[in-house]
């Protein structure tokens, strides 16, 4: 029976374009787990959309001379162009300025407030008074009081990662004017997190099968107390507070940001045309997979799940695969210092396959990994154009021409043959196990395995070199092959779609290679196949250095 899968992704910032940090993060493995889930038959949800409240979008705004909501258009644009052109298949890719997204955020923030979960509290805020304004988290910054470094903002030190307090930070300033900001007392509502500690924790314990960096992050967070915070502020970009007096105040972004991916089920349901459809979703029972930074880790295990339980009825997070960090050549990504490879940059001069390939086999799963432009190149030519594309290539175009255009007729198999036959098919089953459980980069790795098995095979039988002794011992060989190039496309699909839809079609198959399911499809002898072209082509060592000098460079 086919099972309901829903894929909840990150919502990025539209603040700037999106870099490979947030595609090997984020993006990439929660695609390739949502064609995993279609082509096996199960029927999949993913969504997301564009975070376009927030500070970070109010300041690129106020730098640029723009209004918040153009600077979020702009990216959010971009952003849908690049799933296109990457091939990342959203089923919902939304923002949260929609009226869908606030009344539901709304909703949520009425009742936890009816509940008694949220409260309202007096607190000391920094007050620029040049500027005449509080300054929300980003807007003032100063020297980290841990680690000394001059760059602090108000929420978090970016070099020791640790959050901070406005009224910690040494040396304060105001990010607009530089003045001295002072504290004055504002009114704000709190989220009662002490409230779900205990039944977070009793929760936790229960995740045995979520990844070693989510369980040991939540636990030891849990473990020393969770405080309340604040999820209004004093700014006027934002969802309105649903309560009296509150006008000049804004839901904060963080608190309304998870909300999305209810909120967005809900829109997905509407443009369906049948409103209740998102609750298939959203009910008990229903596995709903998070995929995250690493960075992001307490909103999807803590926060979310608190407000959960507190508003009642829908399903909690069954699993947070949450990505470690990608370095760029060695260094910490930064976008401040452009150490950066841009997505749209990206797409402009390759295609997205080498790069989901690259960013698959190296994921960043349980720890950090590194991406060079030399790894690229290598991993292009060795193993996509080597192992996987030149196989492809050599026994289509030798059978196209030999054996007239038509997948040919194999006589019986030899022991090899049927050792090879019952890999592809282990290959398959294996990768089901893996790729279930997100274990991405082991799945890839066991398809590659396959690939070079099958050039072993070819090189043993020299089908090539015997056609003219034994043309039926020819024919079998290239047959096996053929099969396990259509096992191939199958396996590799979650990881290369558009590499696999390309080899389902030099098959002689019509119509998505995805409509075929999670299975290896003999291809019948005799099918037609058409005039065949690679699936990959050869980089020029050239673009190493090409591209590694564009980093750290100055963008304009
Ligand atoms: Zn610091
Ligand atoms: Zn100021």
């Amino acid at each position: 029976m086919s099972e309901k899968i829903f894929i909840a992704v990150a919502w990025p910032y539209a603040d700037g374009p999106l870099h490979l940090g947030h595609i090997a993060g984020a993006y990439l493995p929660s695609d390739i787990f949502a064609r995993y889930h279609r082509i096996r038959g199960n029927e999949v949800l993913m969504v997301s959309g564009s975070d376009q409240h927030g500070t970070p979008i109010t300041i690129k705004a106020e730098q640029e001379g723009k209004k918040p909501g153009e600077i979020a258009a702009l990216y959010h644009q971009q952003f849908l162009e690049s799933w296109q052109r990457l091939g990342i298949s959203f089923d919902l890719f939304t923002t949260t300025g929609t009226a869908n997204h606030a009344q539901v955020s709304q909703d949520i923030f009425l009742t936890l407030l009816n509940k008694g979960y949220i409260y309202k509290s007096t607190v000391s805020q920094p007050y620029c008074p040049h500027c005449l304004r509080f300054l929300p988290d980003r807007y003032i910054e100063g020297t980290c009081p841990y680690c000394g470094s001059p760059g602090a903002r108000g929420d978090q030190c970016d070099d020791c990662g640790k959050p901070i307090n406005p009224a910690e930070l040494l040396d304060p300033h105001c990010r607009l004017c530089a003045a001295t900001p002072q504290f004055k007392d504002s009114e704000h509502f709190f989220l009662k997190l002490s409230a779900f500690r205990d039944r977070l924790l009793a929760w936790v314990k229960q995740q045995s099968h979520w990844r070693q960096n989510a369980l040991n992050f939540t636990t030891r967070y849990l473990e020393e107390g969770l405080k309340d915070r604040a999820i209004t502020r004093d700014i006027d970009w934002g969802i309105p507070v649903p309560v009296d007096g509150f006008d000049s105040k804004r839901i904060y972004v963080w608190f309304e940001a998870v909300i999305g991916y209810l909120s967005a089920a809900k829109e997905w349901a509407k443009s369906s045309g049948d409103e209740e459809r998102w609750r298939s979703f959203w009910q008990e029972g229903v596995k709903g997979y998070y995929f995250i930074g690493k960075d992001n880790i307490a909103f999807h295990t803590i926060i979310w799940p608190a407000m959960l339980m507190g508003y009642g009825g829908l399903a909690l997070p069954y699993d947070v695969p949450a990505n470690e960090f990608l370095t760029i050549e060695g260094k910490k990504l930064s976008t401040s210092r452009n150490w950066a490879v841009w997505l749209p940059d990206y797409l402009s001069r390759y295609e997205p396959d080498p790069l989901r390939y690259l960013l698959s086999i190296n994921m960043p799963e349980t720890g950090d990994t590194d991406f060079s432009w030399r790894e690229f190149f290598r991993r292009n030519n060795d193993e996509l154009v080597a192992t996987y594309g030149n196989l492809a290539h050599r026994v289509l175009t030798f059978v196209y021409r030999r054996f007239n255009g038509c997948v040919p007729q194999p006589g019986e198999f030899d022991s090899h043959s049927q050792a090879l036959i019952a890999q592809a098919e282990d290959t398959l089953e294996s990768m089901d196990r893996l790729l279930y459980r997100c274990h991405f980069k082991e799945a890839i790795r066991s398809a590659m395995s396959l690939a070079q098995q099958t050039n072993r095979y070819l090189d043993e039988k020299s089908p090539w070199r015997i056609i003219e002794q034994d043309r039926q011992a020819s024919a079998t060989a290239l047959y096996v092959a053929i099969s396990v190039l259509s096992c191939l496309k199958t396996a590799l699909y979650p990881f290369l779609p558009f590499s696999s839809q390309k080899l389902h079609q030099l098959l002689g198959f019509d119509g998505n290679v995805e409509d075929d399911g999670w299975q290896l499809h003999f291809p019948p002898p005799g099918q037609k196949l058409p005039s065949p072209t690679p699936l990959f082509s050869k980089l020029d060592e050239k673009l190493v250095e090409e591209e590694t000098g564009r980093l750290g460079q100055v963008r304009y």
